[in-house]
């Protein structure tokens, strides 16, 4: 994919406030320090678009990202940071719910999961919720440049298995630092729009 422009558009809590203009829209989920603004700004080349390990779990808003004026990135807060209370957890939940099943600009979603560790339990929750709602997902595992190339096939089958991805859903090892896995992120996105 060739970027010729990307720009925050707007940040939404509710259907009324998400963009016009029926353009497609992939979103972007993962737990806190992930790695996911990392990912966004190498995906984009911009290195500063969506902000960097800033307060997680602060910003509780979906936010639009518009690329090449011809589809969106729709960034999800980020889950799974302990400081959260029930009420913003509540609040997290419906806004995610009320955009995944009302929106038809919907293609994909991108699950990011840190490619060292098994996927968390929060992990697990928003596959099996995607997945409910026939949403097609590309799970993205983030800093695999921390893991050597030898052990690499064991931590994607742990993956794999802790998630138990669905035959049509894509696993890539992604790395913002050497961009491992941009090409084949885009081609799988691509495949979507
Ligand atoms: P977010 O909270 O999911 O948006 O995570 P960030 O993008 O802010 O990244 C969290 C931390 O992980 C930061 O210190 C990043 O520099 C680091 N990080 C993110 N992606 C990678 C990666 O692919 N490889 C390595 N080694 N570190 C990464």
């Amino acid at each position: 994919m060739k970027i010729t422009s990307s720009a925050y558009a707007l940040s939404a809590v509710r259907a009324d406030q998400y963009p016009p203009g029926q353009q497609a829209e992939i979103m972007l989920a993962g737990r806190s320090n992930v790695g996911k603004s990392s990912c966004i700004n190498a995906l984009l080349n911009n290195s500063s678009l969506a902000r960097i390990s800033s307060r997680p779990g602060k910003t509780q808003t979906l936010n639009f990202y518009h690329i090449n004026e011809r589809f969106y990135f729709v960034d999800v807060p980020g889950y799974g940071y302990a400081k959260v209370s029930k009420k913003q957890r509540e609040a997290f939940g419906k806004m995610i719910e009320e955009y995944i099943t009302s929106r038809e600009e919907l293609r994909v979603a991108c699950l990011l999961v840190d490619f060292r560790h098994k996927p968390t339990e929060d992990d697990v929750l928003m596959y099996n919720f995607f997945k409910y709602y026939d949403v097609p997902v590309i799970v993205i595992a983030t800093k695999v440049d921390k893991i050597g190339k030898t052990h690499r096939a064991k931590h994607e089958k742990m993956i794999r298995e802790t998630l138990k991805l669905h035959g049509d859903d894509k696993l890539i090892p992604f790395s913002s630092v050497d961009k491992t896995g941009k090409i084949a992120v885009w081609s799988a996105i691509e495949s979507f729009l």
